[in-house]
Protein backbone atom coordinates (compact mmCIF):
# COMPACT_ATOMS: atom_id res chain seq x y z
CA UNK A 1 0.00 0.00 0.00
CA UNK A 2 1.46 3.34 -0.84
CA UNK A 3 1.92 5.58 2.32
CA UNK A 4 0.04 9.19 2.11
CA UNK A 5 1.92 12.03 2.51
CA UNK A 6 1.41 14.04 5.50
CA UNK A 7 -0.39 16.58 3.50
CA UNK A 8 -3.18 14.10 2.72
CA UNK A 9 -2.96 13.16 6.31
CA UNK A 10 -3.98 16.47 7.12
CA UNK A 11 -7.31 17.31 8.96
CA UNK A 12 -7.96 20.68 10.31
CA UNK A 13 -7.80 21.73 14.08
CA UNK A 14 -5.80 18.36 14.52
CA UNK A 15 -2.51 18.92 15.94
CA UNK A 16 0.31 16.81 18.14
CA UNK A 17 1.44 19.34 20.82
CA UNK A 18 0.21 21.36 23.47
CA UNK A 19 1.96 24.51 24.55
CA UNK A 20 2.06 26.32 28.04
CA UNK A 21 0.04 29.08 28.92
CA UNK A 22 2.34 32.49 27.48
CA UNK A 23 4.10 33.72 31.49
CA UNK A 24 5.30 37.19 29.56
CA UNK A 25 3.41 39.93 27.93
CA UNK A 26 1.85 39.05 24.62
CA UNK A 27 3.23 41.50 22.27
CA UNK A 28 2.64 41.65 18.37
CA UNK A 29 5.05 40.27 15.92
CA UNK A 30 4.99 43.29 13.93
CA UNK A 31 6.63 45.03 16.77
CA UNK A 32 9.45 42.22 16.39
CA UNK A 33 10.21 41.78 12.90
CA UNK A 34 10.16 44.92 10.15
CA UNK A 35 6.38 44.83 8.30
CA UNK A 36 7.88 43.58 4.90
CA UNK A 37 9.17 40.89 6.49
CA UNK A 38 6.28 38.70 7.81
CA UNK A 39 3.86 36.73 5.89
CA UNK A 40 0.56 37.81 5.49
CA UNK A 41 -1.14 34.58 6.43
CA UNK A 42 -0.23 30.98 8.19
CA UNK A 43 1.63 28.87 5.91
CA UNK A 44 0.12 25.96 4.83
CA UNK A 45 1.28 23.44 7.28
CA UNK A 46 -0.25 20.04 7.64
CA UNK A 47 -2.58 19.47 10.65
CA UNK A 48 -2.11 15.99 11.99
CA UNK A 49 -1.72 13.98 15.66
CA UNK A 50 1.68 12.98 17.13
CA UNK A 51 0.17 9.24 16.32
CA UNK A 52 -0.27 10.25 12.53
CA UNK A 53 3.53 11.57 12.33
CA UNK A 54 5.17 8.91 14.39
CA UNK A 55 3.15 6.26 11.96
CA UNK A 56 3.57 7.97 8.65
CA UNK A 57 7.63 8.67 10.01
CA UNK A 58 8.17 5.06 10.78
CA UNK A 59 6.14 3.48 7.76
CA UNK A 60 8.20 5.57 5.08
CA UNK A 61 10.91 4.33 7.19
CA UNK A 62 9.94 0.54 6.44
CA UNK A 63 9.89 1.82 1.91
CA UNK A 64 13.23 2.30 2.63
CA UNK A 65 16.45 0.16 2.84
CA UNK A 66 19.60 0.96 5.59
CA UNK A 67 22.11 -0.54 7.62
CA UNK A 68 20.16 -1.31 10.85
CA UNK A 69 18.00 -3.37 8.48
CA UNK A 70 20.43 -5.85 6.48
CA UNK A 71 23.83 -5.85 5.02
CA UNK A 72 24.65 -3.04 3.14
CA UNK A 73 27.93 -4.28 0.62
CA UNK A 74 27.96 -1.21 -0.85
CA UNK A 75 31.98 -1.04 -2.11
CA UNK A 76 33.99 1.85 -1.23
CA UNK A 77 31.14 3.70 1.36
CA UNK A 78 32.07 1.32 3.93
CA UNK A 79 28.16 1.38 5.47
CA UNK A 80 29.10 -0.48 8.58
CA UNK A 81 26.93 -0.77 11.67
CA UNK A 82 26.61 2.66 14.15
CA UNK A 83 27.01 1.77 17.18
CA UNK A 84 23.97 2.98 19.19
CA UNK A 85 26.19 4.51 21.78
CA UNK A 86 27.26 7.33 19.37
CA UNK A 87 24.17 8.45 19.10
CA UNK A 88 23.58 8.57 22.86
CA UNK A 89 27.26 10.75 23.46
CA UNK A 90 26.90 13.23 20.41
CA UNK A 91 23.22 14.20 21.97
CA UNK A 92 24.74 14.87 25.44
CA UNK A 93 23.37 18.55 25.86
CA UNK A 94 27.11 19.48 26.97
CA UNK A 95 27.64 18.55 23.23
CA UNK A 96 24.59 19.03 21.31
CA UNK A 97 23.69 22.74 23.09
CA UNK A 98 26.70 24.45 22.47
CA UNK A 99 26.92 27.82 20.53
CA UNK A 100 30.26 28.40 18.19
CA UNK A 101 30.29 32.09 19.61
CA UNK A 102 30.76 30.43 23.18
CA UNK A 103 34.13 32.00 25.67
CA UNK A 104 36.83 29.43 25.05
CA UNK A 105 36.49 28.87 28.81
CA UNK A 106 32.81 27.57 29.03
CA UNK A 107 33.88 24.97 26.02
CA UNK A 108 37.18 22.97 27.02
CA UNK A 109 35.52 19.25 26.82
CA UNK A 110 34.21 20.02 23.45
CA UNK A 111 37.76 21.41 22.63
CA UNK A 112 39.58 18.76 24.50
CA UNK A 113 37.60 16.09 22.78
CA UNK A 114 39.13 17.54 19.22
CA UNK A 115 42.52 17.70 20.35
CA UNK A 116 42.08 13.96 21.46
CA UNK A 117 40.29 12.80 18.32
CA UNK A 118 42.70 14.72 15.69
CA UNK A 119 45.65 13.50 18.13
CA UNK A 120 43.89 9.94 17.85
CA UNK A 121 43.81 9.92 14.39
CA UNK A 122 47.60 11.19 13.69
CA UNK A 123 48.90 8.11 15.84
CA UNK A 124 46.50 5.99 13.40
CA UNK A 125 47.86 7.23 10.36
CA UNK A 126 51.27 8.34 11.51
CA UNK A 127 50.73 12.30 10.41
CA UNK A 128 52.42 14.76 11.73
CA UNK A 129 49.39 17.35 12.59
CA UNK A 130 45.67 17.12 11.34
CA UNK A 131 42.66 19.01 10.75
CA UNK A 132 38.97 18.56 11.13
CA UNK A 133 37.75 21.22 9.55
CA UNK A 134 36.76 19.65 6.20
CA UNK A 135 33.24 18.37 5.90
CA UNK A 136 33.55 15.17 4.53
CA UNK A 137 35.91 12.84 2.12
CA UNK A 138 36.07 15.61 -1.03
CA UNK A 139 36.15 18.36 0.91
CA UNK A 140 39.14 17.31 2.64
CA UNK A 141 40.75 16.57 -0.29
CA UNK A 142 39.93 20.17 -1.60
CA UNK A 143 41.99 21.21 1.58
CA UNK A 144 44.91 18.55 0.93
CA UNK A 145 45.69 19.66 -2.41
CA UNK A 146 44.98 23.08 -1.35
CA UNK A 147 47.58 23.04 1.46
CA UNK A 148 49.95 21.30 -2.00
CA UNK A 149 49.65 24.27 -3.75
CA UNK A 150 50.44 26.69 -0.61
CA UNK A 151 53.37 24.62 0.02
CA UNK A 152 54.73 24.63 -3.61
CA UNK A 153 53.96 28.19 -4.09
CA UNK A 154 56.13 29.46 -1.08
CA UNK A 155 58.95 27.19 -3.00
CA UNK A 156 57.93 29.53 -5.91
CA UNK A 157 56.35 27.36 -7.91
CA UNK A 158 53.11 25.52 -7.67
CA UNK A 159 54.06 23.20 -10.55
CA UNK A 160 51.30 22.34 -13.18
CA UNK A 161 49.63 18.34 -12.99
CA UNK A 162 48.72 15.72 -10.63
CA UNK A 163 49.18 11.92 -11.32
CA UNK A 164 46.18 9.90 -10.62
CA UNK A 165 46.29 6.36 -11.39
CA UNK A 166 43.09 4.94 -13.43
CA UNK A 167 41.75 3.14 -10.59
CA UNK A 168 41.50 6.51 -8.11
CA UNK A 169 38.11 7.43 -7.13
CA UNK A 170 36.37 10.17 -9.22
CA UNK A 171 37.00 12.56 -6.41
CA UNK A 172 40.52 12.94 -6.71
CA UNK A 173 40.86 14.30 -10.46
CA UNK A 174 37.82 16.62 -9.38
CA UNK A 175 40.04 17.98 -6.88
CA UNK A 176 42.88 18.23 -8.65
CA UNK A 177 41.02 19.99 -11.35
CA UNK A 178 39.58 22.62 -8.76
CA UNK A 179 42.67 23.47 -7.28
CA UNK A 180 44.33 24.36 -10.58
CA UNK A 181 46.32 21.13 -11.56
CA UNK A 182 45.95 19.29 -15.06
CA UNK A 183 45.79 15.21 -14.14
CA UNK A 184 47.33 12.62 -15.58
CA UNK A 185 45.93 9.17 -15.90
CA UNK A 186 49.08 6.58 -14.43
CA UNK A 187 48.00 3.35 -15.83
CA UNK A 188 47.23 0.38 -13.02
CA UNK A 189 49.25 -2.61 -14.20
CA UNK A 190 47.71 -6.51 -14.90
CA UNK A 191 47.40 -6.91 -10.99
CA UNK A 192 45.78 -4.20 -10.35
CA UNK A 193 48.40 -1.90 -9.02
CA UNK A 194 50.19 1.43 -10.21
CA UNK A 195 52.39 0.35 -12.85
CA UNK A 196 55.76 1.68 -11.87
CA UNK A 197 57.01 2.70 -15.35
CA UNK A 198 54.23 4.50 -16.08
CA UNK A 199 54.65 6.49 -13.12
CA UNK A 200 58.69 6.87 -14.03
CA UNK A 201 57.41 8.34 -17.31
CA UNK A 202 55.16 10.66 -16.18
CA UNK A 203 57.17 11.93 -13.26
CA UNK A 204 59.02 15.08 -13.81
CA UNK A 205 59.36 18.80 -11.69
CA UNK A 206 56.22 20.17 -13.64
CA UNK A 207 53.97 17.25 -11.46
CA UNK A 208 52.88 19.02 -7.88
CA UNK A 209 51.80 15.41 -6.27
CA UNK A 210 50.14 11.90 -6.69
CA UNK A 211 47.01 11.02 -5.30
CA UNK A 212 47.15 7.91 -4.36
CA UNK A 213 44.11 5.48 -3.19
CA UNK A 214 45.42 2.75 -0.93
CA UNK A 215 44.03 0.26 -0.39
CA UNK A 216 42.79 0.96 -4.28
CA UNK A 217 39.38 1.16 -5.63
CA UNK A 218 39.76 -2.72 -6.64
CA UNK A 219 40.21 -3.25 -3.21
CA UNK A 220 44.06 -3.92 -3.16
CA UNK A 221 47.11 -2.84 -1.06
CA UNK A 222 49.61 -1.30 -3.23
CA UNK A 223 52.38 -2.90 -1.81
CA UNK A 224 54.66 -0.70 -3.89
CA UNK A 225 54.09 2.26 -1.84
CA UNK A 226 57.53 3.53 -0.77
CA UNK A 227 58.91 3.24 -4.49
CA UNK A 228 56.09 5.24 -5.19
CA UNK A 229 56.65 7.67 -2.59
CA UNK A 230 60.07 7.71 -3.32
CA UNK A 231 59.83 8.33 -6.95
CA UNK A 232 57.68 11.48 -6.49
CA UNK A 233 59.35 12.68 -4.00
CA UNK A 234 62.82 12.52 -5.74
CA UNK A 235 61.49 14.67 -8.63
CA UNK A 236 59.96 17.50 -5.89
CA UNK A 237 56.79 16.23 -5.89
CA UNK A 238 54.32 15.39 -2.71
CA UNK A 239 52.29 11.85 -2.33
CA UNK A 240 48.63 12.94 -1.41
CA UNK A 241 46.68 9.24 0.16
CA UNK A 242 43.29 8.99 -0.35
CA UNK A 243 42.24 7.57 3.17
CA UNK A 244 38.73 6.47 2.24
CA UNK A 245 39.63 3.03 2.57
CA UNK A 246 41.51 2.99 5.54
CA UNK A 247 39.22 0.55 6.84
CA UNK A 248 41.43 -2.07 6.05
CA UNK A 249 44.70 -0.61 7.34
CA UNK A 250 44.12 0.26 11.29
CA UNK A 251 46.28 -0.65 13.14
CA UNK A 252 48.30 -2.58 10.06
CA UNK A 253 50.16 0.25 7.80
CA UNK A 254 50.21 3.80 8.90
CA UNK A 255 50.56 5.98 5.87
CA UNK A 256 52.77 8.00 7.25
CA UNK A 257 55.44 5.74 7.47
CA UNK A 258 56.00 5.15 3.85
CA UNK A 259 56.51 9.09 3.65
CA UNK A 260 53.40 9.91 2.75
CA UNK A 261 52.29 14.02 3.04
CA UNK A 262 48.93 14.50 3.24
CA UNK A 263 46.71 11.96 4.20
CA UNK A 264 42.29 12.46 4.41
CA UNK A 265 39.87 10.60 6.13
CA UNK A 266 36.05 9.68 6.07
CA UNK A 267 35.00 9.71 9.52
CA UNK A 268 31.60 8.51 8.03
CA UNK A 269 32.86 5.58 6.68
CA UNK A 270 36.02 4.51 8.94
CA UNK A 271 34.71 5.69 12.48
CA UNK A 272 30.78 4.93 11.70
CA UNK A 273 28.64 7.21 11.55
CA UNK A 274 25.61 6.92 9.27
CA UNK A 275 25.79 8.26 5.68
CA UNK A 276 24.83 8.15 2.61
CA UNK A 277 20.99 10.19 3.44
CA UNK A 278 21.74 9.22 6.66
CA UNK A 279 23.26 12.53 8.12
CA UNK A 280 26.42 14.65 7.58
CA UNK A 281 29.56 13.21 7.11
CA UNK A 282 33.18 13.96 8.63
CA UNK A 283 36.14 14.38 7.17
CA UNK A 284 39.89 15.39 8.49
CA UNK A 285 43.82 16.38 6.87
CA UNK A 286 46.73 14.92 8.23
CA UNK A 287 49.40 16.45 6.90
CA UNK A 288 53.46 15.71 7.75
CA UNK A 289 55.70 18.12 9.51
CA UNK A 290 56.72 20.47 6.22
CA UNK A 291 52.96 20.85 5.54
CA UNK A 292 51.64 21.75 9.19
CA UNK A 293 52.61 25.53 8.47
CA UNK A 294 49.83 25.79 6.08
CA UNK A 295 46.97 23.78 8.00
CA UNK A 296 43.58 25.82 8.08
CA UNK A 297 42.86 27.88 11.08
CA UNK A 298 41.81 27.72 14.05
CA UNK A 299 44.61 25.14 15.66
CA UNK A 300 43.58 23.85 19.10
CA UNK A 301 46.54 24.00 21.30
CA UNK A 302 46.61 22.95 24.37
CA UNK A 303 48.95 24.37 27.07
CA UNK A 304 49.10 22.53 30.74
CA UNK A 305 45.41 21.81 31.08
CA UNK A 306 44.32 24.39 29.06
CA UNK A 307 42.51 24.09 25.95
CA UNK A 308 42.46 27.49 23.43
CA UNK A 309 42.06 28.43 19.64
CA UNK A 310 44.82 29.62 17.52
CA UNK A 311 44.48 31.49 14.75
CA UNK A 312 48.27 32.92 14.24
CA UNK A 313 49.58 30.88 11.66
CA UNK A 314 50.71 33.76 9.11
CA UNK A 315 50.91 30.51 6.25
CA UNK A 316 47.81 28.55 6.94
CA UNK A 317 44.89 28.52 4.24
CA UNK A 318 42.67 29.80 7.01
CA UNK A 319 39.31 28.72 7.77
CA UNK A 320 37.86 26.72 5.08
CA UNK A 321 34.51 25.87 7.17
CA UNK A 322 31.66 27.26 8.88
CA UNK A 323 32.86 27.26 12.48
CA UNK A 324 34.86 23.97 13.23
CA UNK A 325 33.69 21.45 11.16
CA UNK A 326 31.07 19.04 11.57
CA UNK A 327 31.00 18.21 15.64
CA UNK A 328 28.18 15.85 16.01
CA UNK A 329 30.37 13.45 13.57
CA UNK A 330 33.64 13.90 16.21
CA UNK A 331 31.90 13.43 18.84
CA UNK A 332 30.35 9.87 17.27
CA UNK A 333 33.73 9.23 15.98
CA UNK A 334 35.78 9.93 19.54
CA UNK A 335 33.04 7.71 20.96
CA UNK A 336 34.09 4.90 18.48
CA UNK A 337 37.70 5.22 18.78
CA UNK A 338 37.62 4.85 22.68
CA UNK A 339 35.22 2.17 22.74
CA UNK A 340 37.18 0.06 20.68
CA UNK A 341 40.95 0.87 21.96
CA UNK A 342 44.00 0.11 19.90
CA UNK A 343 43.32 -3.37 19.73
CA UNK A 344 39.56 -3.24 18.96
CA UNK A 345 41.01 -0.73 15.83
CA UNK A 346 43.23 -3.46 14.78
CA UNK A 347 39.78 -6.30 14.53
CA UNK A 348 38.01 -4.08 13.03
CA UNK A 349 40.57 -4.02 9.95
CA UNK A 350 41.28 -7.75 10.42
CA UNK A 351 37.48 -8.35 10.63
CA UNK A 352 36.79 -6.52 8.17
CA UNK A 353 39.55 -8.19 5.30
CA UNK A 354 38.65 -11.74 6.64
CA UNK A 355 34.89 -10.79 5.88
CA UNK A 356 35.87 -9.41 1.91
CA UNK A 357 38.45 -12.75 1.58
CA UNK A 358 35.45 -15.17 2.71
CA UNK A 359 32.63 -13.51 0.11
CA UNK A 360 35.15 -12.98 -2.81
CA UNK A 361 36.53 -16.90 -2.80
CA UNK A 362 32.79 -18.20 -2.34
CA UNK A 363 31.95 -16.22 -5.25
CA UNK A 364 34.62 -16.89 -7.52
CA UNK A 365 33.61 -19.66 -8.98
CA UNK A 366 29.83 -17.86 -9.92
CA UNK A 367 31.25 -14.70 -11.27
CA UNK A 368 34.44 -13.55 -13.04
CA UNK A 369 37.05 -12.32 -10.93
CA UNK A 370 39.90 -9.90 -12.49
CA UNK A 371 42.28 -9.77 -10.05
CA UNK A 372 43.27 -13.16 -8.32
CA UNK A 373 45.32 -12.03 -5.37
CA UNK A 374 43.92 -11.57 -1.73
CA UNK A 375 41.88 -8.50 -0.83
CA UNK A 376 41.74 -5.90 1.19
CA UNK A 377 38.54 -4.80 3.19
CA UNK A 378 36.71 -5.15 -0.35
CA UNK A 379 36.60 -6.43 -3.93
CA UNK A 380 35.88 -6.27 -7.58
CA UNK A 381 34.06 -8.64 -9.95
CA UNK A 382 32.64 -8.57 -13.20
CA UNK A 383 29.54 -9.09 -14.41
CA UNK A 384 31.06 -10.37 -18.11
CA UNK A 385 30.02 -14.06 -17.65
CA UNK A 386 26.23 -12.62 -17.25
CA UNK A 387 26.26 -10.17 -19.60
CA UNK A 388 26.58 -13.26 -22.32
CA UNK A 389 22.92 -13.79 -21.20
CA UNK A 390 21.86 -10.65 -21.84
CA UNK A 391 21.60 -10.19 -18.05
CA UNK A 392 24.48 -7.02 -16.60
CA UNK A 393 25.59 -5.90 -13.64
CA UNK A 394 22.37 -3.45 -13.05
CA UNK A 395 20.12 -6.13 -13.01
CA UNK A 396 22.09 -8.26 -10.72
CA UNK A 397 22.22 -5.53 -8.26
CA UNK A 398 18.40 -4.68 -9.02
CA UNK A 399 17.56 -8.49 -8.33
CA UNK A 400 19.50 -8.21 -4.86
CA UNK A 401 17.26 -6.10 -3.54
CA UNK A 402 14.07 -8.95 -3.77
CA UNK A 403 16.68 -11.11 -1.72
CA UNK A 404 16.39 -8.13 0.97
CA UNK A 405 20.14 -7.38 0.37
CA UNK A 406 21.13 -3.61 -0.42
CA UNK A 407 22.91 -3.81 -4.30
CA UNK A 408 26.35 -3.33 -4.21
CA UNK A 409 28.79 -0.13 -6.47
CA UNK A 410 28.08 -0.58 -9.65
CA UNK A 411 30.27 0.35 -12.62
CA UNK A 412 32.80 1.57 -10.32
CA UNK A 413 36.05 1.32 -10.60
CA UNK A 414 35.88 1.97 -14.12
CA UNK A 415 38.58 -0.02 -15.33
CA UNK A 416 36.49 -2.92 -14.47
CA UNK A 417 33.79 -4.24 -17.18
CA UNK A 418 30.44 -4.34 -15.66
CA UNK A 419 32.07 -4.00 -12.74
CA UNK A 420 30.43 -5.47 -9.13
CA UNK A 421 32.16 -3.36 -5.83
CA UNK A 422 31.37 -5.39 -3.28
CA UNK A 423 32.30 -4.35 1.13
CA UNK A 424 30.48 -6.30 3.50
CA UNK A 425 32.55 -4.48 6.51
CA UNK A 426 33.35 -5.91 10.22
CA UNK A 427 29.76 -5.68 11.06
CA UNK A 428 28.47 -8.65 9.55
CA UNK A 429 28.35 -12.27 10.45
CA UNK A 430 29.00 -15.20 9.15
CA UNK A 431 25.17 -16.31 8.89
CA UNK A 432 24.50 -12.43 6.70
CA UNK A 433 27.63 -13.27 4.47
CA UNK A 434 26.29 -16.56 4.07
CA UNK A 435 22.90 -14.55 3.19
CA UNK A 436 24.74 -12.66 1.00
CA UNK A 437 26.56 -15.47 -0.96
CA UNK A 438 23.90 -17.48 -1.80
CA UNK A 439 21.80 -14.73 -2.76
CA UNK A 440 24.59 -13.82 -5.37
CA UNK A 441 25.00 -17.56 -6.47
CA UNK A 442 21.30 -18.17 -7.03
CA UNK A 443 21.06 -14.74 -9.19
CA UNK A 444 24.24 -15.81 -11.00
CA UNK A 445 21.78 -19.45 -11.58
CA UNK A 446 18.80 -17.27 -12.67
CA UNK A 447 20.93 -15.42 -15.29
CA UNK A 448 21.62 -19.18 -16.80
CA UNK A 449 17.99 -20.26 -16.69
CA UNK A 450 15.89 -17.20 -16.68
CA UNK A 451 18.08 -13.93 -17.62
CA UNK A 452 14.17 -12.33 -18.31
CA UNK A 453 13.20 -13.32 -14.73
CA UNK A 454 16.53 -11.24 -13.00
CA UNK A 455 16.22 -8.17 -16.55
CA UNK A 456 12.48 -7.99 -14.96
CA UNK A 457 13.75 -7.47 -11.38
CA UNK A 458 13.09 -6.17 -8.32
CA UNK A 459 9.76 -6.84 -7.57
CA UNK A 460 9.38 -7.00 -4.10
CA UNK A 461 10.28 -3.27 -3.86
CA UNK A 462 8.08 -0.41 -2.78
CA UNK A 463 8.89 0.92 -6.56
CA UNK A 464 10.99 -0.53 -9.52
CA UNK A 465 13.27 0.65 -11.98
CA UNK A 466 12.78 4.26 -11.81
CA UNK A 467 14.94 6.97 -14.13
CA UNK A 468 17.74 7.96 -12.06
CA UNK A 469 19.18 10.36 -13.72
CA UNK A 470 15.68 12.14 -14.31
CA UNK A 471 14.84 11.95 -10.90
CA UNK A 472 17.83 13.89 -9.61
CA UNK A 473 17.62 16.33 -12.83
CA UNK A 474 14.12 17.08 -12.85
CA UNK A 475 13.77 17.25 -8.92
CA UNK A 476 9.56 17.69 -8.23
CA UNK A 477 9.33 18.53 -4.48
CA UNK A 478 6.16 20.47 -4.58
CA UNK A 479 3.10 20.23 -2.44
CA UNK A 480 0.31 18.26 -4.81
C1 LIG B 1 34.05 7.94 -0.46
C2 LIG B 1 35.34 8.22 -1.12
C3 LIG B 1 35.75 9.55 -1.38
C4 LIG B 1 34.85 10.75 -1.15
O1 LIG B 1 34.48 10.90 0.17
P1 LIG B 1 33.13 11.67 0.62
O2 LIG B 1 33.20 11.64 2.09
O3 LIG B 1 32.00 10.89 0.03
O4 LIG B 1 33.21 13.05 0.04
C5 LIG B 1 37.00 9.74 -1.92
N1 LIG B 1 37.80 8.70 -2.22
C6 LIG B 1 37.44 7.41 -2.02
C7 LIG B 1 38.38 6.30 -2.38
C8 LIG B 1 36.19 7.13 -1.47
O5 LIG B 1 35.82 5.86 -1.26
Amino acid sequence: MREKSLRQLSSPGRRGHILPGLDVPEMGLEKLIPGQHLRRGAPPLPEVSEVDVVRHFTNVSRMNYHVDRGMYPLGSCTMKYNPKINEETCRLPGFSALHPYQPEETVQGALQLMWELENFLCEISGMRELSLQPAAGAHSELVGMLIIRAYHEKNGNPRSKVLIPDSAHGTNPASSASTGYTSVEIKSNRKGLVDIDSLNAEMNDEVAALMLTNPNTLGLFETDVRQIVNIVHERGGLVYLDGANLNALLGIFRPGDAGVDVVHFNLHKTFSTPHGGGGPGGGGVGVSERLSPFLPVPRIVKTGDVFRLDHGRPDSLGNVQAFWGNFGVMVRAWTYLRMLGARGLRRVSENAVINANYAMRSLQEHYELPFKQNCMHEFVLSGDRQVKRGVRTRDIAKRLLDYGVHAPTVYFPLIVHEALMIEPTESESRESLDQFIEAMISIAREAESDPSLVKGSPYSTPVGRLDEAGAARNLDVRWK
